[in-house]
């Protein structure tokens, strides 16, 4: 049996009147894509944040790895191996690719007290930073500043200073959003190739890339898992097509 990593139990969060989460159930198994997806409004960012830390649920749990992290904030939880990625702003732009993965790779040690020249002189540092890069296909930017990287090798940049921290899992929503149809192309292949370092949770408007990644994909309308299945199953689905996909086609 595939081992579950991510398991998230009948999670509700309301806001007011308005249900964003309806008894959510979902899990991400070792080695997989499993793909979010849903109509604009559906609750699916307020899923991530409950994943995240970043926002409690009114009921239900996050377990990971077997242990109920419920009650751990967003850094507790990033240490033990989420990694939410595609926050374009957590990149420092005036600074180069480098110092972005090696600051990262700083914050993975814990000791943020340092002067950064001697960081940046630190060859353990630095070889994990350059590790990273590598695996992201980047270590030719190394010295590049991060403003003169196009959108799509920033997304890069971001997973590779999350690879500094040894992550189990990745959490993405929207890495697609702003890359042109170019850059979505790319940015899908090399997701593609990123399932063999730590399995990932996507959310994605893109219906190209989420039918080209993903080997599970669950539909969330209003706050409420509708489908979960295959590809080939949720296109199929007379409800998903209904609420969600039918729309997409009418469009
Ligand atoms: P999605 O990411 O699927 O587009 P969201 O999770 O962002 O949807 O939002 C789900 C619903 O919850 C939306 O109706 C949104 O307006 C509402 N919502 C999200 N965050 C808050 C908040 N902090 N306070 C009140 N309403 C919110
Ligand atoms: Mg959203």
């Amino acid at each position: 049996m595939t081992e579950t990593l991510l398991d998230i139990r009948n999670i509700s969060k309301n806001f007011g009147a308005l249900t964003a989460s309806n008894n959510v159930s979902l899990d991400l198994k070792a080695g997989e894509i499993h793909a979010l997806i849903g109509p604009n409004g559906a609750g699916k960012s307020t899923l991530i944040k409950q994943i995240d830390g970043s926002l409690a649920p009114d009921s239900g749990s996050v377990w990971f790895e077997g242990r109920d992290i419920t009650s751990l904030d967003t850094v507790a939880r990033a240490r033990t191996g989420l990694a939410r990625t595609f926050q374009i702003s957590s990149l420092a732009m005036d600074m180069t690719v480098l110092q972005n993965v090696v600051l990262g790779a700083l914050g993975r040690r814990g000791n943020v007290f340092r002067f950064f020249k001697n960081v940046m002189k630190d060859d353990e540092l630095l070889g994990i930073g350059h590790h990273a890069l590598q695996q992201v296909g980047l270590d030719e930017f190394a010295s590049f500043r991060t403003a003169e990287l196009s959108h799509g090798q920033r997304r890069q940049l971001e997973v590779a200073v999350a690879l500094t921290r040894a992550p189990k899992v990745f959490l993405m929503d929207e890495p697609m959003a702003g890359l042109g149809a170019e850059g979505s192309h790319r940015l899908t292949g090399f997701l593609d190739t990123l399932r063999k370092e730590a399995p990932i949770l996507l959310v994605e408007h893109d219906m190209d890339a989420v039918f080209a990644l993903a080997d599970r994909i669950s539909v969330l309308v209003y706050g409420e898992i509708i489908a979960t299945g295959t590809a080939s199953e949720i296109r199929s689905d007379p409800l998903v097509r209904t609420a969600y996909l039918g729309e997409e086609d009418a469009a």
